[in-house]
């Protein structure tokens, strides 16, 4: 029998970008890392945490201990605990003989969202699916204590990263190397926008750096990469700058990093009921503490 070859670059029909469960997602990148052949690769494959791997794994945190962002925390953990993760083309056998700092390497390089969720995965894997939060009541403002279960969070994915791109028209054009800027194209942005981010955490610098590592394309033109340099961004104004922000809620690739609380599932020990919505605490301390505390 005759098989059609897939020619490099060729894509496969894509249903879009579309909202699923962490839970239904599982050991899967919510995009995953372009492979050779054109298609996308997405197994997360785990190694066992016990004793000896806890042991490594301390071992790495005590040296980049304090020289660190909570970032690169991140990117080590992952580079432990997850030997293959985004390695285009390694089976089981193949990834033994891929080192952490090789994995490392590649974190950096992958989308935000799927370095997250991959994060998000671990945690579930090592500890379980269930996370203790404290937040504290908006009525007495007393801590009160509620599990929530990472299995319910929402995860946006998608078949290639195409499904995750959007126009942006700006109000006040920019200029880009003396050429008018009137639409930009938005897409996922790296994980390494996350270091820059934590070296400089102000609200604004935030903005700035995802802004930048969104930019994919600009007045419409696919055929070249957007090269931005940070002196053209300055010229970005305020107008654009929050609508960009609001445009793109709903429109990220991967984990919602967000909790929600609803007045229906808790109440306060005084018995006050609010709805709360909660950044996750991912910080590698209280991120892999115990769940059933
Ligand atoms: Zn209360």
């Amino acid at each position: 029998m005759k098989t059609m070859k897939k020619k490099h670059g060729e894509k496969s029909p894509t249903k879009g970008a579309r909202i699923i469960t962490l839970k239904e997602l599982g050991p899967q990148l919510p995009l995953g890392v372009l492979g050779p052949d054109g298609s996308q690769v997405r197994d997360i494959e785990l190694k066992t945490w016990n004793f000896k791997a806890e042991r490594k794994l301390s071992r790495t945190m005590e040296n980049v201990e304090g020289t660190a962002d909570p970032a690169t925390y991140v990117t080590y953990v992952l580079s432990e605990l997850c030997p293959s993760l985004g390695m285009i083309g390694h089976s089981s056998n193949e990834a033994k003989k891929v080192t952490p700092g090789m994995v490392r390497t590649m974190v950096e390089s992958m989308y935000m969202g799927d370095v997250w969720y991959a994060y998000v995965w671990l945690r579930r894997e090592a500890v379980g699916n269930e996370m203790t939060l404290t937040p504290l009541c908006k009525t007495c403002r007393k801590e009160f204590s509620f599990v929530a279960n990472l299995d319910t969070i929402e995860v946006r994915v998608g078949d290639q990263v195409e499904d995750f791109y959007w126009e942006y028209k700006m109000k006040r054009p920019f200029s880009v190397r003396g050429k008018e800027v009137e639409t930009i194209t938005m897409g996922p942005p790296r994980w390494s926008v996350c270091q820059k981010m934590i070296e400089n955490p102000t609200d604004a610098s935030v903005a700035f750096e995802t802004t930048k590592a969104g930019i994919y394309y600009l007045n419409g033109d696919h055929s070249r990469r957007a090269v931005v340099l940070d002196s053209d961004l300055d010229e970005m104004h305020k107008v654009d700058i929050t609508g960009i922000a609001s445009a793109s809620n709903g429109k990220h690739l991967g984990a919602n990093m967000l909790l929600e609380i609803s007045k229906e599932e808790h109440t306060c020990s005084a018995g006050h009921r609010n709805d709360y919505t909660m950044a996750i605490d991912w910080s590698y301390q209280s991120f892999f503490a115990d769940s059933s505390k």
